[in-house]
């Protein structure tokens, strides 16, 4: 059947984690049409796939999604179980109109049906819309940075996105790369199982006060200001501090978190430092973090010449009609959802701003 106006939406929202749902609650209460497009199998974001032994007492909270109470496990209950299970319930009650397995492989402005719109392509369709927002976190875009000689580590490379659990360490020295919450949770846990060696750039910064709000809000407000001035967004844990928890004592007491600085290289059987030192190892698990999932905007020409997208808000400044949400200052759950909000209130605006030029 050939498309025709009908198919047009006023809003697509790519991505159904906590961002992309925030912003369909939104839409959905502004009345505006739009459909989500998620390219995993089920509910759950990112959730469904971090690893088995991230209970709800390992994750530093979720926050409830708008007009809900939040997930209800706690404990050790699996993460990758119980969120998912949420974000299920949260479709259902709020009747959203999600539609999976959809991975958006581009996004481009196009004239069409008489209007200027944007064209969502995707493995399973081509979409039309007057409005875009984009909610594919981080996920899908696991970051290794590359050292001479690690296609010749003989042994297996990790990364926090494919972390098979402890036991496939047993045994392994291993080296775990990275300076983030990432790398002390799964050293928390390897550790009591084999040698670890931790590397890091920099450095770590351990907070050793409780964690006020203030400090919480000035990191935010940070990365905030990096993406206002169109540069790649940090992470906002990274300009947060470290913390070590009850969890990771263990660990500790075995002098996991002496950090070493980043070697110079890999070799087939372990590590070597500029100095010249080398340390063996069996295994390598790079927590070294994610980068956004914007590939198929490229088409859109969003990114500035900082290297990244500027953003006033969740707008992007060269193209009012779309929203970034879950991306810099918002890439966390509560963050998401503030987005979400801040999205929704976007879109009402270029669609209104459509409608004048169009008048
Ligand atoms: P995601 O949950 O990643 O959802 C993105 C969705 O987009 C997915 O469903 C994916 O299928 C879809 N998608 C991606 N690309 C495409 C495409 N091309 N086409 C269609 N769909 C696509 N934050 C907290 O606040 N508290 C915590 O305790 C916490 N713990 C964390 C633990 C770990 C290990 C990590 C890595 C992060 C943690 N965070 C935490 C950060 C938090 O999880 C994220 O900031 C937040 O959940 C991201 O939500 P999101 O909606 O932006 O992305």
């Amino acid at each position: 059947m050939r498309p025709s106006r009908e198919d047009v939406y006023d809003s697509i929202v790519i991505g159904a984690g906590q961002a992309g749902l925030s912003a369909s609650y939104h839409l959905m209460r502004r009345g505006i049409r739009h459909l989500v497009l998620d390219a995993d199998g089920a509910p759950g974001g990112a959730w469904q796939h971090r690893w088995d032994s991230l209970t709800m007492a390992d994750v530093h909270g979720v926050a409830a999604l708008p007009g809900s109470e939040g997930p209800e496990a706690a404990g050790l209950v699996q993460a990758n179980r119980a969120v998912p299970a949420y974000f299920s319930d949260y479709e259902r009650t709020y009747d959203l109109p999600v539609v999976r397995p959809v991975r958006v492989e581009s996004v481009a402005g196009v004239a069409a049906f008489g209007e200027e719109l944007l064209q969502v392509r995707a493995d399973a369709g081509t979409w039309w819309t007057r409005t875009l927002v984009n909610a594919t976190g981080t996920w899908s875009q696991p970051f290794v940075p590359h050292y001479p000689g690690i296609e010749t580590f003989s042994g297996p490379q990790w990364h926090t996105a494919t972390y098979p659990g402890a036991e496939a360490f047993r045994g392994h020295r291993t080296v775990v790369v990275g300076g983030g919450a990432s790398a002390v949770q799964l050293l928390g846990e390897i550790a009591l199982v084999t040698e670890t060696l931790w590397v890091t750039r920099r450095p770590p910064v351990w907070r050793t006060d409780d964690f006020t709000p203030e400090a919480g809000r000035a990191a935010v407000a940070m990365v905030e200001q990096r993406v206002r001035d169109g540069l790649p967004p940090a992470s906002v844990v990274s300009v947060t501090g470290l913390m070590l928890r009850e969890q990771e004592r263990a660990a500790a007491e075995l002098g996991a978190y002496t950090r070493r600085p980043m070697f110079a290289g890999l070799e087939p059987h372990g590590a070597r430092w500029a100095d010249g030192s080398f340390e063996p190892a069996d295994a390598v698990l790079w927590a070294t973090g994610f980068r956004p999932a914007i590939a198929h905007l490229a088409p859109l020409g969003l990114r500035g010449p900082r290297g990244g997208i500027r953003l006033d808000g969740t707008t992007a400044v060269s193209d009012p009609r779309v929203q970034l949400v879950g991306y810099g200052p918002s890439a966390s759950t509560i963050g998401a959802n503030r987005a979400g909000r801040v999205a929704a209130r976007g879109v009402a605006a270029s669609l209104d701003a459509q409608v004048a030029l169009g008048a």
